[in-house]
């Protein structure tokens, strides 16, 4: 690369355009004081993209546009271009010939042009960093600015190192590497918020879901056992009513011989003895005793009926205390009262609506359950059924008195008639003998008939239970399929389950209910809205994760990229010090004729930059942790010189030519490593005596083997050096003029 020209238009005290020609290796621009050359350098550092003012003695923009003079009106605007042979492509575009051009408006707008196409700043900024034409213009020395250098804090001199060492480009990359791992940081931090906020509702619906599996395999459990005791049910009341049948065979039709045997001996008697008092208390009692008996065999089945439906009633009210206890009613108040406060705390409506959606349905399921309480079906019968019973029970006490008072008169009775030998009281004995084995038989009808009636009761409620259970599944229910089974796993037989004692099915019948009742409370309901909020809010929480882990994947790579490039910074800067220090002894010696000079990397402590506190974990970063950890120990470069024959060391004892002597060395040293395409420097030979005027001709010369050297200078010596010089003059008007010259013209130009 290389330069080709400048042309200024506008600029400062350049009020007409005007252009130089850099068609050699070293240029050399001589002028008397004032009359503008500083202004070229500056023109150099504006179209490069320099934002400090103070660097191109300015306050505002302004300042550098033509500011008018009694000849020539005041510019608009001020315009620089820089045009390069970018022949081997060292600007990383694709052409021969690259221009640049800032132009700045009175208004202060600054506008940049890369081959006439307007463009950023950063790109320009980019653009020649690639080149090692870095931001802090260590390739333009200022007038009485070589020393900078020198004056520069350990830091700012490590800054300007790193930018002659034409590592900017890799800082400009570890910087955006740390931006970006800042910003990740952020998204992480926000992320993480985001899932810790949906963590009790998926756990809340997690519970939910549990609750809602149990309960199928529940369900499906009780179904299983409800068919199976429906089948032993339903196999008991079939055998059970045919052998009823059978049983009531014999007795019936005994009871009806007994029936027409009596009636006759009735009629034989009534023939025979009709008016005989004895016959008549006979006839009177048997009917008293028959009446009594009916009647006591009625209450016995109606208590019987009583009892059964007693004892129905305390099961649901068993039940009731079984379903909501003090303590689920607490664990809902508290659930309610958590879920309240989180939602308080949100901001977002969305997840506002998520949490207020999950109170409704924990709402909708707790009425559920209060709704489906048994209690309010049963407890009003209780009462009554209690009352009617002790009122039978009453009744049936007074009965056993009066048949007792019928049993022992017809005793009487009948000892007295078998006392009678009298034959004609044959018919009698036989009456009393007919109507004992008619008591008898009606017990054991009464009986028959108490066990009807009660197997009628269970045909009800096997009825009911039925339809019960066929609610629950959904379905009706198959219970004539499933095999009964004992506990040895072996096939019952339809005899055996009819066998059975009661107890066993009834124990059976309530264990299904407690498990009816354990089903009731999970909830049988439709949990479609659950498990579609279960599925969208683990869905969520499975996108944060991933969002996360993607996260934390360029969070890696960004800090894997920034220690690489650290490394890499590292390296070079300590082989480029190493090499600077080479050249910076040698120039040393040059021009003292002796003594040393080397760059020593120190320590300083500084303040953290803040994304290095985007540590591995987010989320545990803490603040209190700030601020001792924020304090970051930095290298900076210092120098140490030591002089021929003199005992100075420190920097500050220098004589100014010293000083200048010394920058002088430290700056060609740091341009000699990494020669930057071009160096321009504004009379930084001002200091020199005639020998040293020489040495620094010679140092020229060497640098501008690899760098295009443009030199401002009232210096024979230096200007004897250059290929190419211009003159600068300025007349009455305070316009800045620009001629080609010869060294013998130059040399009167620059009076
Ligand atoms: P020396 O040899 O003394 O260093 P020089 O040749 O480097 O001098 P400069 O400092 O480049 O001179 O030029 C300064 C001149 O430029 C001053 O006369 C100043 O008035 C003029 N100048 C600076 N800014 C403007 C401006 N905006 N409009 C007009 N003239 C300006």
């Amino acid at each position: 690369m290389r330069l080709k020209s400048i042309e200024l238009a506008g600029f400062k005290s350049f009020a007409k355009k005007t252009q130089l020609e850099f068609g050699s290796a070293i240029t050399s621009v001589v002028g008397p004081n004032g009359s503008g050359k500083s202004n070229i350098a500056e023109s150099f550092r504006f179209v490069l993209g320099e934002q400090s003012m103070k660097s191109m003695r300015g306050k505002r923009g302004e300042d550098l546009i033509w500011n008018g003079s009694a000849a020539s009106p005041r510019a608009g605007r001020a315009s620089v271009k820089l045009v390069f042979d970018n022949s081997d492509r060292a600007l990383n575009l694709d052409f021969d010939e690259v221009s640049l051009e800032r132009v700045v408006h009175r208004s202060g707008i600054n506008e940049y042009m890369l081959n006439g196409s307007v463009v950023r700043l950063r790109d320009i900024a980019e653009l020649l960093s690639q080149a090692n034409i870095g931001a802090s213009g260590h390739h333009i020395i200022s007038q009485g600015e070589a020393d900078r250098v020198l004056t520069a804090t350990l830091i700012e001199r490590r800054e300007m190192i790193e930018d002659a060492l034409g590592l900017t480009a890799y800082l400009y990359k570890r910087e955006e590497a740390e931006r970006k791992l800042e910003k990740t940081g952020e998204n992480m931090r926000e992320v993480e918020v985001s899932r810790r906020e949906l963590t009790p509702h998926l756990k809340f619906l997690q519970a939910q879901v549990k609750k809602i599996e149990e309960s199928h395999a529940l369900r499906d459990d009780v179904a299983q056992k409800y068919a199976e005791y429906l089948k032993r049910e339903s196999v008991y009341l079939r055998i059970t009513a045919a052998l009823l049948v059978d049983e009531r065979d014999e007795p019936a039709r005994l009871h009806q011989e007994l029936e027409h045997k009596i009636k006759h001996l009735r009629d034989e008697l009534a023939k025979t003895h009709g008016k005989d008092a004895g016959t008549q208390e006979l006839m009177r009692l048997e009917e008293e005793g028959r009446n009594l008996r009916m009647r006591r065999d009625e209450i016995s089945r109606e208590l019987g009926r009583i009892e059964g439906e007693l004892r129905a009633l305390e099961r649901l009210s068993g039940a009731v205390e079984e379903s909501i206890p003090a303590e689920e009613a607490r664990t809902f108040a508290e659930r309610v009262l958590s879920e309240l406060e989180q939602t308080l705390a949100l901001s977002e409506i969305e997840r506002l609506k998520t949490k207020l959606n999950a109170l409704v349905i924990l709402a909708k399921e707790f009425m559920r359950r209060i709704q489906s309480r048994p209690e309010d079906r049963a407890e009003n019968n209780k009462g009554a059924l209690a009352a009617k019973k002790s009122a039978l029970e009453k009744e049936m006490h007074e009965l056993g008195a009066q048949e007792e008072r019928v049993r022992k008169a017809t005793e009487a009775l009948r000892r007295s008639i078998e006392s009678e030998k009298d034959a004609s009281r044959d018919a009698e004995r036989e009456l009393f003998a007919a109507m004992s084995r008619r008591s008898e038989l009606e017990a054991v009808l009464a009986s028959l008939k108490g066990r009807e009636e009660l197997l009628s009761r269970e045909e009800e409620n096997f009825k009911r239970e039925l339809g019960e259970a066929s609610a629950l599944a959904g379905a009706a229910i198959d219970y004539d399929s499933p095999v009964v089974r004992n506990n040895s796993g072996e096939a019952v037989s339809d005899a055996d389950i009819a066998d059975e004692d009661r107890q066993v099915q009834e124990e059976r019948r309530r264990k299904l209910q407690r498990l009816i009742i354990k089903l009731e409370e999970v909830g049988t309901g439709n949990h479609t809205e659950v498990l579609k909020e279960f599925k969208e809010t683990s869905e969520r929480d499975q996108f944060l994760s991933c969002e996360l882990a993607d996260l934390n994947d360029s969070a890696e790579q960004l800090r894997a990229l920034i220690a690489e490039l650290t490394k890499t910074l590292e390296l070079r800067f300590v082989d480029g010090i190493g090499k600077i220090n080479g050249e910076f002894d040698k120039f040393f010696k040059l021009m003292f004729g002796g003594g040393s000079a080397m760059l020593q990397t120190v320590k300083e402590k500084k303040l953290r930059s803040s994304y290095s506190k985007v540590s591995a974990d987010a989320a545990e970063l803490k603040d209190e942790e700030a601020d001792e950890e924020d304090i970051e120990v930095e290298e900076g470069v210092d120098i140490t010189i030591s002089l021929p024959h003199k005992r100075v060391k420190g920097l500050h004892m220098l004589s100014g030519g010293e000083r200048a002597l010394t920058s002088i060395a430290l700056i060609f040293a740091m341009s000699q490593v990494n020669p930057p395409p071009f160096l321009i420097l504004d009379e930084t030979d001002a200091a020199l005596d005639e020998a040293n005027s020489r040495r620094y001709g010679d140092m020229v010369e060497t640098l501008a083997q690899h760098s295009q050297l443009i030199v401002i200078t009232h210096n024979r010596e230096t200007m004897s050096r250059a290929g190419i010089l211009y003159g600068v003059t300025m007349g009455q008007d305070g316009v800045s003029k620009l001629l080609s010259v010869k060294f013998d013209e130059a040399l009167a130009v620059a009076k």
